[in-house]
């Protein structure tokens, strides 16, 4: 069956200070004209990773503003999960494509989620490559169609998106994090929108270093030793074992230094333990390595109080799609480390608002770096919370869209 996700109220009103007045008065002046407009949002999974993040602040502002918005979560088994994980590792390049039976069994579950869907839609927005064929296979359920892409496309296996290409390349609008994730052959409109955070969310709203300290020394971080914090999936494409290295080689500078990471296990990411027992074994039983996840307890706030206790905050993924836990850090105002990859530059100007990082080794230089001299930690943190500001947080991302559905509305 495909799930309603239920959603707290939210408030719009609520964020005018933090972004500045002008951004919440376009959004009320876009919104006016598409008061009881019927959004559908499609998505995989309401927990873990990045999408659903977005989404549980997003619906609500679509509401607050006067949409009729929903969101459903596709059904599927772990073999439609084990299929559509291979489909977005294939899609970030992984040189394996899907076998016959996986492409199989994905179709065979749209399908089941197109007959589900209920009609009279006015946009049905359909977020990445797992659902992705319900246009094709239900096109009369929804006057406007919308396909969201939020993973790295900027080399996939050539095999796999030629499979997916006659299910997305149609979509008459369709939303991009980059202009280099865009497919070669894409038909309908395309829009470049970056994603955003949610300041007013518990893992976002400032928690002062009391209680940061106070949360983190629950899960055995030692709070007068400085720490390292990754933030993410366990997933090769995060680096955490390159994370591990980097903390090793910081570590022969900085003997005191500790590392903790954090990551959450998303209910469609199978392959999520058996890397995560990699990273434990590659921790050898570093004391001074903790690594935790959803099931030790760590929820919202706990990702928020080892974010703010963080002495540096690290992120060196080799593919990211965006990043929203390198906004998060900015946000902070934390000093941030991030591999040169996909999103991240966008939001890490080398130097500027943060380090780029390509290998271990330079990642640990950069930790040394930073742990020697808290006054550029400072520097680059302020400047990074203020490019987030300006750019990185959810009116910004609702605008966008406002515009989007605008022009799709003018179209119908
Ligand atoms: N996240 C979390 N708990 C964890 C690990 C991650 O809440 O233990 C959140 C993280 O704070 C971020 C999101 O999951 O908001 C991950 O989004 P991102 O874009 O960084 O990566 P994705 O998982 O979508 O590849």
């Amino acid at each position: 069956m495909l799930q309603p996700v239920h959603v707290a109220h939210k408030s719009l009103a609520d964020y005018t200070h933090l972004v500045g007045r002008d951004v919440i008065d376009e959004i009320r002046a876009l919104a006016e004209p598409l008061k009881g407009l019927r959004v559908v949002h499609v998505s995989s999974t309401a927990f873990g990773g990045g999408v659903s993040e977005l989404l549980y602040t997003l619906v609500p502002l679509m509401r607050d503003v006067g949409l009729e918005c929903d969101w459903n979560v596709i059904y599927g088994q772990d073999e439609f999960f084990h299929a559509t994980k291979q489909l977005h590792n294939a899609l970030q390049g992984d040189p394996q494509d899907l076998s016959e039976d996986q492409w199989a069994i994905w179709h065979g579950y749209n399908e089941m989620n197109a007959e589900q869907l209920p009609g009279d839609i006015d946009i049905c927005f359909v977020h990445d490559p797992q659902p992705a064929a319900l246009m094709r296979l239900a096109d009369d359920k929804a006057r406007g169609w919308l396909w969201r892409c939020h993973i790295d496309l900027s080399s996939p296996n050539p095999a796999t998106i030629e499979r997916l290409l006659p299910f997305v390349r149609d979509y008459p609008h369709s939303v991009f994090h980059l202009r280099d994730y865009v497919p070669t052959g894409m038909r309908g409109q395309v829009h470049i929108v970056p994603p955003a955070i949610d300041p007013l969310t518990l893992k976002n709203m400032a928690l002062s270093p009391d209680d940061a300290a106070f949360v983190c020394q629950q899960f055995g971080v030692d709070v007068d030793r400085p720490l390292l914090v990754q933030v993410s999936r366990f997933d090769p494409w995060k680096d955490p074992l390159g994370v591990i290295d980097a903390y090793r080689l910081a570590k022969e500078s900085v003997p005191e230094l500790q590392l903790a990471l954090v990551g959450s296990m998303a209910s469609d990411d199978p392959e999520g333990w058996e890397y995560f027992n990699a990273t434990l074994s590659h921790a050898d039983a570093d004391d001074d390595v903790k690594i935790l996840n959803n099931f030790n307890g760590v929820g919202a706030i706990e990702v928020n109080a080892f974010q703010a206790q963080a002495d540096v905050v690290i992120q060196k993924s080799i593919r990211e799609g965006f990043g929203l836990t390198v906004t998060e850090a900015l946000w902070k105002g934390k000093p941030f480390i991030g591999g040169n990859a996909g999103g991240i530059p966008l939001q890490v100007r080398d130097g500027e608002t943060g380090f780029l990082v390509d290998s271990p080794h330079s990642c640990g230089r950069r930790c040394v770096e930073l742990l020697a001299d808290p006054g550029l930690g400072r520097r680059l943190g302020r400047a990074g919370k203020e490019h987030a500001r300006r750019n990185f947080l959810t009116p910004r991302y609702l605008r966008d869209y406002l515009r989007i559905f605008s022009a799709m509305a003018d179209q119908a």
